[in-house]
């Protein structure tokens, strides 16, 4: 299907977006979807669906064949995490950073084992399913060390007397202490990505530009909040200043005089910061509000 030259392949000009099947990364991929107004049936082993409301047909695919199958422009996009689109070294484009399926890629030994820097790690040996990106990161540190590749349980390699330390996805940490290791490096901060095929025709990569406006709207919504709150009306300038706004914020008077109402936009990240210093200005019933699009 295309393989050498990724040409159109008499689809109607749908685009075709590759998830994961099921695991850590399916229900967000769909809710995803949702939340950009695209409508899918997901049918229990199934292996494609059609959206019945944009030109968009899901493959339902294992993350870790999703690249090639992008490369391969078997599929024009896919949803996966980057620790797989960095292991794989397939041509493919990230084109954005999801927000979900955060992880890290991280080195781990024995809790009793004496560490203090990367050095600790010449000579030894580690399990990992990720040869590639250990390799590039023992290189980068001009260590030496022996990778043993496995493709599951890789926590329980030093246990067993498999390995001196493992390199494997942590997010809570949890599944490490249960198995008697300390997190000692980051190699990769990971989250799911949007991927493309490089060869995408105009058709399909104005479909995208659609899809990639709904995602970035619903992805700043997100990482934002509606704010209403009284202010003072001797307190206002200082109360606006706090506040960013889209364009800046609206001000409406309340019927008690002397007061106003004030609506306006606030990043999560600071958040909690500015929402402190509004009621230190006098704010009063401050009303915070999820969004759910931002268009701008
Ligand atoms: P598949 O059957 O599709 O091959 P899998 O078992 O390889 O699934 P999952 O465990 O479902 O994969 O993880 C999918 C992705 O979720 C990972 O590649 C990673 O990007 C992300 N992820 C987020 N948190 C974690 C975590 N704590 N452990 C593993 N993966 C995580
Ligand atoms: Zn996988």
């Amino acid at each position: 299907m295309n393989k050498n030259n990724n040409t159109p392949s008499g689809d109607g000009g749908k685009l075709k977006i590759a998830i994961q099947k099921s695991g850590r990364l399916h229900d967000d991929s769909i809710k995803l979807l949702k939340e950009c107004g695209i409508d899918i049936s997901n049918g229990v082993n199934k292996l494609k669906s059609e959206a019945s409301n944009f030109p968009l047909e899901v493959y339902f695919l294992r993350d870790d064949d999703i690249p090639q199958y992008v490369e391969d422009a078997v599929a024009d996009l896919g949803f996966v995490g980057e620790n797989v689109v960095y292991e794989k070294e397939k041509q493919v484009e990230v084109v954005e950073k999801l927000g979900f399926g955060k992880c890290r890629l991280s080195i781990a030994v024995r809790r009793g084992e004496e560490y203090d820097k990367i050095s600790s790690l010449q000579g030894k040996k580690i399990a990992t399913s990720y040869p590639v990106l250990v390799k590039k990161f023992l290189d980068e540190n001009n260590i030496t060390a022996e990778i043993h590749e496995i493709s599951g349980s890789v926590e329980i390699a030093p246990g067993i007397g498999l390995a001196d330390a493992i390199c494997d996805l942590v997010s809570s940490g949890s599944t490490l202490f249960m198995n008697g290791l300390k997190e000692t490096e980051t190699i990769l901060n990971s989250q799911a990505v949007l991927i493309k095929n490089k060869n995408l025709d105009g058709e399909k990569q104005n479909l995208l530009n659609k899809l990639l406006f709904r995602i970035q709207s619903v992805k700043k919504a997100k990482n934002n909040k509606y704010v209403l709150l009284n202010a003072p009306n001797d307190n206002l300038k200082q109360i606006i200043s706090l506040l960013p706004g889209m364009k800046s914020p609206t001000v409406l008077p309340l019927a008690e005089e002397g007061w106003s109402s004030v609506h306006s936009v606030i990043s999560e990240n600071e958040f909690w910061d500015i929402i402190e210093k509004l009621k230190a200005a006098g704010a009063q019933g401050i009303l915070v509000v999820p969004i759910e699009k931002m268009i701008i």
